[in-house]
């Protein structure tokens, strides 16, 4: 990497799942514009075509779900970001066992085999950059988010594993911990849980999000995918095995 370019990026190819949608989608769009080649996975095909397009990454439809199209990948990426994610909200006695397997297939198999596989090329070139965006919900769990909390748990374990197994070869792993994010994952809890309280969306924002958090306010996405972005630069090269939160103070509760 030339480290006196105004790209910091330039000759890096990055690998980011979950892309044609909030965090994903602005990380893939900072990585690029640092100069990043940028394959952009998703499941949602018309999305990720357009953002590659305009981005000048290439487009990776593929659902995380399945094992077999995770392992057809390209293994050739510097930089992996393991964003995709999704949430359901019920008791634990009332969650359906399918779509708690599913979320732990996307959330936490899926980082595994994309690691595995791209591991090998980081080590060959001594240099790599993993970023699993996690989540406070990798620190704290919440009522009736199992699967959720389950599954960021467990990626912050697989994070910290591969920093220790990686460091000898010139790669980090970390965590980011965002709180409530402004996405589509969270404008649809908002809307969901002002029907469920029978209160208003501003209210559900303030009241429920935002009670645990110093800063009242959203997170924007670029905020974290600028965080990512310093975690690829040689500023950030002796960070590795740690969980970044940005969460306005949520953790320090
Ligand atoms: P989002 O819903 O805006 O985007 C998620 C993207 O993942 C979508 O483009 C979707 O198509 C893709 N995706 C989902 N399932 C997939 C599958 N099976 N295969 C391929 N792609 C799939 O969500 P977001 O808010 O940007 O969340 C991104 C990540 O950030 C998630 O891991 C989430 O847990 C984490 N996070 C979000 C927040 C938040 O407040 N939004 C907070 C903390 C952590």
């Amino acid at each position: 990497m030339d480290t006196s370019s105004a790209r910091p990026l330039d000759g890096r190819t990055a690998l980011v799942t979950g892309a044609a949608s909030g965090i994903g989608r602005a990380c893939a769009e900072t990585f690029a514009e640092a100069g990043a080649r940028v394959y952009v996975v998703d499941l949602a095909a018309g999305p990720a075509r357009e953002l590659a397009e305009r981005i000048g990454g290439l487009a990776v439809v593929t659902d995380l779900a399945d094992p077999e199209a995770v392992e057809a990948l390209p293994a050739d990426a510097d930089i992996v970001v393991n964003n995709a994610g999704l949430q359901h909200v019920a008791p634990v006695h009332e969650f359906p066992p399918d779509r708690f397997t599913m979320i732990q297939r996307v959330m936490v198999e899926a980082p595994f085999r994309i690691l595995r596989r791209t591991l090998p090329h980081m080590y060959e070139q001594e240099w790599g950059r993993i970023i699993n965006i996690s989540s406070v919900h990798g620190l704290r769990a919440s009522a009736f988010k199992s699967a959720y909390v389950t599954a960021k748990h467990a990626l912050e374990g697989l994070s910290k594993t591969v920093a220790l197994e990686a460091a000898p070869h010139g790669v980090t792993s970390n965590c980011i911990n965002p709180g409530y994010v402004r996405t589509p994952l969270v404008e649809n809890q908002i809307a969901a849980q002002a029907l469920a309280h029978g209160i208003r969306e501003d209210e559900v924002v303030d009241h429920i999000m935002l009670d645990r958090t110093a800063i009242k306010r959203l997170i924007e996405p670029t905020e974290v995918a600028q965080l990512a972005l310093w975690l690829c630069t040689p500023h950030a090269s002796y960070i590795t095995g740690a969980s970044l939160p940005v969460d306005g103070g949520w953790t320090a509760h």
